[in-house]
Parts: structure tokens; sequence; C-alpha cells
């Protein structure tokens, strides 16, 4: 059944548990505490289908289980294919390893020069700064070392990666992730994005984070304060279904918008969330009416356990070529794979280049029409002005 979207609708209120005082509901701290993480605490809840209880047996080792009320209020819990459901809930399949799976499928361990801080790209870092996130994704990347299930024990030294930052002059742009950065304090993040602002060569200071969309509570006016006084300080929101674009996410874009800070999503293309046209095509736009320009569209990384999240490139292109032309330009994402193995983000476009020669290139546009474009300089003497604006088109 294809996708339709009610426009007009933006999720709102406490559902489950809207017999609760709103100042509790609104506390991001009482969201944390009461965040659901075991299958006993989801089947009071719903009936959970005997691949996620099997999930649920793994789970503990591999990844930990962790959904904030909030959140939880967007799974359909009489749908087992639900798409919020299946980012969250751990599924059996979790455990089916294929070989070319791997825990570091970017290699980010072997490029890290201080422990947390991955240094790729010549110009820039992306520093790790907790291994804790409001609720974790059954896909994510960095599941060897996100909720410490797997033992990996990380500990990022700030003051290491810091002085690192300092040293390489040649570092103008600095990444902050995780885990989810904004679940460390107001303090903890004013010192540190001071100390950045305080290093001459750093020139954007960015914050990769999904807790806008878990928990849209810590988006406070004091968090906001922070990121007004050390700005501009961009953020990478991670939105990967219509669905999860709610009232009180809108609100939350709506505050850092206000405090300067720009926004942008990345999504991850996943098999039964969102690799769809129309549902696509309805997330890029909630989106844009969100005040968030989508940035990419990632392949999924090739993380142990994650093959039956994994979507087809071909299907991807397809998507991407639904958008194209189709819609606002500023609603469509890079579609990108991280290269295995720690190649960086590498482009993937649909083709619409037929062509090119010395003389002219030759493409489609979105509608699958051909257009040329010449490339060589008309003679000036040969041309009259008149007919070389009507180029002839096949
Ligand atoms: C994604 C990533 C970046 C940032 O890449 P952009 O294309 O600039 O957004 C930087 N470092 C690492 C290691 C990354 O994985
Ligand atoms: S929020 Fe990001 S780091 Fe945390 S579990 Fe999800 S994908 Fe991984």
């Amino acid at each position: 059944m294809p996708y339709t979207e009610d426009r007009a609708r933006w999720f709102e209120g406490q559902g489950l548990w809207q017999h609760l005082p709103e100042s509790e509901w609104r506390d991001w701290s009482w969201q944390l505490k009461n965040r659901l993480t075991s299958a006993a605490q989801l089947e009071q809840f719903m009936t959970l289908t005997p691949e996620e209880k099997e999930g649920f047996r793994f789970a503990g080792s591999k990844l930990a289980t962790a959904i904030t009320p909030y959140f939880f209020n967007l799974v359909d819990r009489n749908d087992p294919d639900c798409p919020i459901r299946r980012q969250v809930i751990p599924r059996g399949d979790e455990m089916v390893v294929s070989e070319e799976e791997m825990p570091d499928s970017l290699g980010e361990d072997a490029h890290s020069p201080v422990p947390g801080l991955v240094h790729r790209y010549p110009d820039r870092v992306l520093f790790l700064v907790t291994d804790r996130c409001a609720a974790y994704c059954r896909y994510c990347t960095r599941s060897r070392l996100v909720s410490n299930a797997q033992d990996y024990n990380f500990h990022p030294e700030y003051e290491r990666a810091l002085r690192y930052i300092e040293a390489h002059s040649e570092v103008r742009d600095v990444l902050l992730s995780g885990g989810d950065p904004l679940l460390l304090s107001d303090h903890k993040l004013d010192h540190l994005l001071g100390r950045l602002r305080a290093i001459k060569h750093v020139e954007f200071i960015r914050i990769g984070s999904r807790i806008p969309v878990f928990l849209p509570q810590r988006i406070t006016p004091e968090l906001c304060d922070v990121f007004r006084k050390h700005g501009p300080v961009w953020m990478s929101i991670h939105v990967n279904h219509p669905k999860e674009c709610t009232q009180e996410l809108k609100d939350a874009c709506e505050r850092l918008a206000f405090a300067g800070v720009p926004l942008g999503n990345q999504s991850v293309l996943l098999r039964g969330v969102n690799d769809d046209a129309d549902v696509m095509k309805a997330l890029v736009h909630r989106l844009l009416r969100m005040r968030v320009r989508p940035y990419y569209l990632y392949q999924m990384d090739l993380v142990t356990g994650g093959s039956h999240f994994k979507v087809d490139v071909r299907k991807g292109i397809e998507i991407i070529r639904s958008l194209r032309g189709h819609t606002t330009g500023y609603a469509v994402p890079q579609y990108v794979i991280d290269a295995p193995g720690g190649g960086g983000k590498v482009p993937i476009n649909p083709e619409y280049i037929e062509r090119i020669t010395d003389d002219e290139v030759v493409f489609k546009n979105y509608e699958g029409k051909t257009f040329r474009y010449p490339l060589k300089a008309p003679h000036k003497s040969s041309v009259p002005a008149g007919d070389a604006l009507k180029a002839p088109v096949s």
C-alpha cells in the first residue's frame, strides 16, 4: 500500500502518559529516568513478537535497548512492521552476521590518533564525546561502543583530544558526535564549545545529535543560550521517518533555529522504514517545514548484525531520482556510501549525463527528456547571435 501522509497532523500530547503532570513530562531527566529498557517493561504496553523477544535475549551483549516515553508514543503497538518500532526494538535478526560485516565498518579506530578522535579528512575531525544516547538505534554504526554493551569501555580523553586539535592547525572543522553530545550537561558543553571556539584555526563547529528526535525536552532555553554564546554552532539531527516529525520536534527545532543554530538532517536508508519514495518525500517536506535542510541520506554501513536493514543501492538511487526536480531543491539530500574500511563519504547519484564529447554534453532532465549543452565556443563570424539561442534539441 503506498504511503499516504496526513499533512495537517503533527503528533502532540503525552499519549500513554497523559495523566502525568505536564511539568514532569517536559522534564528531560524524567524522560531519561523512565526509559523503557527491557522486554518486561515494553510488555506492560504491548505484545512483543517472538522475533522481538528473541532480540531481547541478545541485546544486552550487543547494543542496549532504551526508548524514551516520548519516542515510545510514536510506536504503533499493533503493527509489528511499524517503522518507528523497527528502529528501536531489537529483533532476532540482529544476531545474523554476514561475512562482509564488521564491528568497526568505517575503520574509525584505525584513524584515531587519540581515543575518541577520528581524523580521516585532512581539514576536519570527528570528536566522539560520549558513548551514551537517549535511545538506541538498532542499526547504529557505532554499536561497538555506544551503550557499552560490548564492553568496549569507551573513555574519551577530552584534554588530549583538545590538545591534538590545538596542535593541528589544518583542522578547521570539528564535529562533535558519539553517542550523543547533548547528553552532556549544559556546563560541560559550555566548557567544550568554549575551548574549541578559543582555538584560532577552528572555524566551523557542528554537533551530530538525535536528541531532538528522541528527547526534544532536552532542548531547553539554557541549552540554547550555550549555542548562542558560542555560535555559530551547526547541528545535524537524525530523522528517518515522517512520523518522527512531531509538534515537539518542530518546537525544539524552532528553539534551536532561533538560537542561531543552522539545522541539517541525516537519514539512514533502512529497509521497512524509509525505503520508499512516498515516505521519503513526506519526510523531506516535513523537515523543510521544521527549518531543517536534508543533508545526507546514508547507505547502511556494513555494521555487524545490520543486514536486515540493508536496502539495494539501486532503490536508493531511484528514491533520489524521484525527488530531484520533482520537489524543492532544498529538500533533496545527498545520497552517500561511507566507504567500508574508511574511505570517507562518496556521493551516489542518479545518472543524468548521456554523453560528453569535446563538442557537447547530452543529458536528460527529471522528466527523462534529452537536452544538449554545447561545449565548443561558437565561431564568432559563423553563428548569428539570434541563432545561437536556438540550439537544436532532439
Ligand atoms: C562524516 C564524517 C565527517 C564529516 O563529513 P562531512 O562530509 O564534512 O559532513 C568527518 N569525519 C569523519 C570521520 C566522518 O565520518
Ligand atoms: S543516536 Fe546515533 S550514536 Fe546513538 S544509537 Fe542512534 S545512531 Fe547510534
